[in-house]
């Protein structure tokens, strides 16, 4: 664990898991990128609003049995509402944990810095795509704009960043595809039921 003050506000920070890159103040909404040489301010940015969440910042319990800690959450605005995707530490490993309107996802693969050689904006729900060396069935296709973070964060995008995020199927496993302009990301995991989860507090 690491010890900092925020840039902008003088509070206390915490950064507890090494994985970590972004942290946003509890009190100010300051989003530091977290550095070998301490915090960099990225900006001030509103607090979230408190929607329900299975999840605070900090909660620990069990989820199908092994232990977790939420890190923190990405805030994602749709058209139809918004979710939240939870940084967790999840069995000593990083991993994410996405909540959208009562649906519940484990991610415990990530892989970053994919190159696709296809213009995403022509995929369609049905087709299959090539991701890497994965062949991946698209089920939903959709944006969302980046809405604010919360707690300590893996990756980090800017608030007001828009996203397109496909949702699919390889082999059996349930696959989540973001990318902006910069960055494409293939998460791998499973979908949970709300009693695979356990909040301990
Ligand atoms: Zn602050």
């Amino acid at each position: 664990m690491a010890a900092y003050t925020c840039t902008s506000c003088g509070a206390p920070i915490e950064v507890k898991n090494r994985f970590s890159k972004v942290v946003v103040c509890d009190y100010c909404g300051t989003h530091h990128k977290v550095t070998v040489d301490g915090l960099d301010p990225t900006g001030k940015h509103p607090k979230l609003a408190d929607f329900p969440s299975l999840f605070q910042v900090g909660s620990r319990g069990t989820i199908l049995g092994k232990p977790f800690t939420a890190q923190g959450r990405l805030r994602y605005k749709y058209d139809g509402g918004h979710f939240d995707e939870w940084f967790i530490e999840y069995d000593g490993e990083p991993a994410w944990f996405a909540e959208d309107e009562g649906t519940f996802t484990l991610f415990t693969e990530l892989i970053e810095a994919i190159d696709i050689p296809l213009d995403m904006s022509s995929l369609r729900a049905g087709q299959n795509i090539m991701i890497g060396d994965k062949k991946v069935m698209i089920k939903e296709k959709g944006s969302a704009v980046i809405e604010g973070g919360e707690g300590e964060l893996f990756h980090y995008t800017e608030p007001g960043t828009k996203v397109t995020y496909i949702d699919g199927v390889w082999n059996g496993k349930k696959t989540s595809i973001e990318f902006d302009e910069d960055e494409i990301e293939l998460f791998i995991g499973r979908p949970l039921l709300k009693r695979d989860i356990v909040v301990e507090g």
